[in-house]
């Protein structure tokens, strides 16, 4: 087992984990007003792998991702759908279900969704106020900012730099500016509400998390992630909350950088490719994963076309790899388990060597481009000359960034899905006789890296080279 380090952005020190300890991760899931974009699959990403590479150096994890579901946006986006708000939320968390399947990380130890712990987000709400933390104000619940002499220690904010961001009416409710809705009295237009002490109204999304954190992890856990958007008023409001009510909350908190686009190409062509489901059709999963741990976690990432194609390259020189070097279905070699040496990569044979070393650059902060870039040397080693156990050490690697299958180059991959239905709609445009249609899908496929083969027994796909 490595000693793992991650930087806390709360100390702003590197901070080594307790393998003695479960370590929960609570990472900050979408609010789900429409359908999720690369900017949200990040901490997806991010965080599903680092408790990927934790379980697999040998810790207890429990990850844990919510979902806002109850929000004003989803109230504003139901409104323009002309659909009943419970009803649009609940199509939203099924399609964020679905495109992160896609991403083929599998799931979360627990999803829980706001709708599903009010009973805990009222218990939370009324310790606050019977400790004098929070008050009623119109029906709404305020937390009273300045009874938490350390607020402002996460984003290292001054109270006049402060603005919670909410709603402009609110502030003559309020004892004072700085204090933030943990409960909304029940308004005119919103089509739902939950019972309270207050009367009928729904909780605020700050309260959400503190209680969904403390249901799945208990009032003290690991790792709080979030994107860096967060910090400030979210996550500040989150550690106010719960350390008032007396829970030691997060240990450590660990924020993911942000996803930055070019907003003149957005609007013109790329607008759509920034959309999780539509990165996924036009690239393929594993050029999604591949982009997305491209970058540290906690640097900005860029997002375009340009970084969509090198990550396609990327995957293509990994699978070529592996066209050309096999490895059994688990990614090891025939024959059994791997040893102790190949696992630590201790050794002094080179494939060991830079095992250790991805490794070690994940324990590091979770060093992904760095990881990454002993996976690519490996390659180019091996590509080289022959290089015994190299394809079993970057099978491993890849495994661990949820890359695995590129070791399996012509199994049916997410792009395979998509390709395979591409190809039964070109069948059926060919026998309606629709060779213009049937072209176009063709077209469609080379992008997404597939070659049509026509034979006597029908259409088939083949990867292109
Ligand atoms: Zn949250």
């Amino acid at each position: 087992m490595r000693e793992v380090r991650i930087r806390d952005t709360l100390s702003g020190e590197l901070r080594t984990l307790d393998p003695g300890s479960e370590i929960g991760i609570y990472a900050c899931g979408p609010t789900v007003y429409s359908r999720i974009h690369i900017g949200n699959a990040r901490p997806f990403v991010v965080f599903s792998l680092l408790s990927r590479f934790l379980g697999d150096e040998g810790y207890r994890t429990r990850f844990v991702v919510n979902v806002t579901d109850i929000n004003d946006k989803i109230y504003d986006a139901a409104r323009t759908a002309g659909r009943p708000s419970a009803e649009f939320a609940a199509r939203m968390t099924e399609a964020y279900f679905e495109d992160t399947e896609r991403l083929g990380l599998g799931r979360p130890d627990a999803e829980p969704l706001a709708t599903e712990t009010i009973g805990e987000i009222l218990e939370l709400i009324a310790e606050l106020v019977d400790t004098g933390h929070a008050y009623e104000s119109g029906g709404d619940v305020y937390f009273k900012v300045r009874s938490f002499p350390s607020y402002g220690k996460l984003s290292n904010r001054r109270a006049e730099d402060m603005d919670q961001g909410e709603e402009a009416g609110s502030d003559s409710l309020k004892q004072d500016p700085l204090d933030f809705a943990l409960w909304k009295a029940h308004k005119e237009g919103e089509d739902t509400s939950w019972d309270s002490p207050w009367g009928p109204g729904r909780p605020g999304w700050h309260i959400e998390c503190s209680a969904m954190a403390e249901a799945e992890l208990g009032p003290s856990f690991a790792i709080h992630g979030g994107g860096s958007d967060l910090v400030f008023p979210h996550h500040e409001n989150e550690i106010a909350q719960s350390e008032a009510a007396g829970r030691p909350f997060a240990r450590l908190w660990m924020h993911n950088g942000m996803i930055e686009t070019d907003a003149e190409k957005m609007s013109k062509s790329e607008g759509n490719i920034f959309q999780l489901s539509e990165a996924l059709d036009r690239y393929g999963r594993e050029a999604v994963v591949a982009y997305l741990v491209s970058g540290h976690y906690r640097q900005p990432l860029a997002f375009g076309s340009e970084q969509m194609d090198q990550a396609v390259a990327q995957v293509e020189r990994l699978r070529n790899f592996f066209r050309e070097h096999r490895v059994d279905s688990k990614g090891r070699p025939p024959g059994g388990s791997p040893s102790e040496q190949q696992r630590g990569g201790s050794a002094g044979d080179p494939p060991g060597a830079r095992l250790s070393a991805f490794r070690d650059a994940l324990a590091d902060d979770f060093n992904t481009p760095r990881a990454m870039a002993e996976v690519f040397e490996l390659v180019g080693e091996a590509n080289r000359g022959e290089l015994p156990g190299a394809p079993e050490a970057v099978a491993e690697m890849l495994e661990l960034v949820g890359l695995g299958s590129l070791a399996q180059p012509d199994e049916g991959a997410e792009t395979g899905e998509r390709a395979k239905e591409l190809l039964a709609e070109r069948e059926e445009a060919r026998a309606a006789k629709d060779f213009g249609r049937a072209d176009e899908i063709r077209d469609r496929l080379a992008e997404l890296g597939w070659e049509v083969r026509d034979s006597a027994d029908g259409a088939r796909l083949v990867p292109k080279a």
